[in-house]
């Protein structure tokens, strides 16, 4: 398309898009002045959806109304609660319903399902994880190691772009997977990683681990809801991810799991609670275990009702909507925004999300010179973006519930700064 940088040109952009009114659908946090922010955090925490309120109120008031009984007497009762959520969060990832299962918080998945696919043997006994990984990723796999007496040194590669540059292609990936493939147990990336915004191939990470036997394992923090996954298709082993940033649960909101059918049977290592064991016979509370088939065995605890109930209302949202309408207009937007940043002066400011749209989500990183300042002017103005040291500014513009205006917006900010 021939973009223009007018704001007559956004405006038309917003008319011509057929998502513009599910805007409406969510508050949009005002500045000082009154005003809606540009709100480019989307890839933090999530904007909460007008309806949560009422799915939220609807449980306060079965437990007003009917105390523990609400568990089996409530309009939606609670003791199978969770299960409300599965069949639409198994489409937000491409899943089927028994591989997927809303618990936990996700660096606390993270572990249940290493615990039970990192199983290092012999000489193969490493992890690999990309460079510029979230940190709680890191500190988990480097404590999985420990906990299987492995030294992190030896034990733990990551896989930096040979170029030194902040992405590295999936080519090289490919490679440093077959060339230490002997040694490794388990691949554990980021399906977009937080810093770059770059997303990953992962069906074809997911294939090289498997032509070696290694386990492929994904956090999807910020590639649920916001890339078109196909994790059954893609032969993903597990993945886990939050809810809170492109999900719109709410801050803390419950985390989710895959597991792939394939493992529906497990029987290795598993750190187990009375929530993964056999519904029709778990409140004869036996002492033996007995899983459930599927990813809900890996379920410890009854889970909080207020935050599914959150989790519910957003998925409705995106269950309307669908995946592939909200990607078709995410590339619409980052196209927008790559087409006026590229118009402004390239020695103050560089992008180093891909440009390929099949390497990206809706996040877009900025490096740029005086960067903390040029933030710090961008929150005065209304723009609330999120800033990663030591220069590089995140944007995510959200197809959900952001505008070609709001993009439009930012440029014009951005470039009376520079
Ligand atoms: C947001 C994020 C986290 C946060 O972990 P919590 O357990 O939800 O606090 C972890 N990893 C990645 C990659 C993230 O983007």
């Amino acid at each position: 398309m021939e973009y223009q940088n007018t704001i007559e040109f956004a405006k038309q952009l917003d008319s011509q898009d057929e998502l513009r009114e599910y805007r409406n659908k969510f508050h949009i946090p005002l500045d000082k002045n009154g005003e809606e922010t540009i709100y480019f955090t989307g890839n933090s925490l999530g904007l909460q959806p007008k309806q949560t309120k009422d799915y939220i109120n609807q449980e306060l008031e079965d437990w007003a109304k009917y105390g523990v009984e609400g568990h089996f007497h409530a309009k939606n009762p609670w003791m199978p609660y969770h299960e409300i959520v599965t069949k639409k969060l198994a489409n937000v990832v491409g899943a089927l319903p028994n591989e997927v299962v809303a618990m936990n918080s996700l660096t606390v998945n993270l572990h249940l399902l290493m615990v039970s696919f990192f199983q290092p043997k012999g000489k193969k006994c490493k992890i690999m994880i990309a460079n510029n990984e979230f940190p709680s990723d890191i500190y988990a796999v480097k404590s999985q190691l420990k906990y299987h007496n492995l030294n992190i040194e030896d034990n733990l590669i990551i896989a930096k772009a040979k170029d030194g540059s902040d992405v590295i292609s999936t080519e090289e990936v490919l490679e440093l997977i077959n060339s230490n493939a002997d040694e490794l147990a388990l691949v554990m990336f980021a399906g977009v990683n937080y810093y770059t915004g770059q997303y990953f191939d992962m069906k074809r990470i997911t294939e090289e681990c498997h032509k070696h036997g290694i386990v492929a394992g994904f956090d999807l923090a910020h590639a649920a809801g916001n890339i078109d996954l196909q994790l059954h298709d893609w032969n993903v082993d597990f993945a886990v991810w939050c809810s809170y940033k492109y999900l719109n649960s709410g801050p803390g909101g419950i985390a989710g799991a895959f597991v792939h059918e394939k493992h529906k049977n497990h029987s290795g290592p598993r750190f187990e609670g009375w929530w993964g064991t056999k519904k029709e016979t778990r409140f004869l509370m036996k002492p033996d275990f007995e899983a459930i088939e599927g990813v809900e065995a890996w379920q410890l605890s009854n889970p909080p009702i207020f935050q599914l109930a959150a989790l519910n209302s957003s998925l409705d949202v995106f269950e309307e909507v669908g995946m592939k309408k909200l990607r078709d207009k995410s590339e619409k937007l980052t196209e927008y925004i790559l087409y006026l940043l590229g118009t402004l002066d390239k020695s103050n400011i560089n992008t180093i999300t891909p440009n390929n749209f099949e390497e990206r989500g809706c996040q877009i990183s900025i490096k740029v010179k005086k960067g903390k300042e040029i933030f710090n002017t961008l929150m005065e103005n209304g723009v609330i973006a999120d800033w990663r040291e030591p220069d590089v500014i995140r944007i995510a513009p959200v197809p959900l519930y952001n505008s070609f205006l709001d993009v439009y917006k930012f440029y014009n900010i951005i470039k009376n700064i520079i």
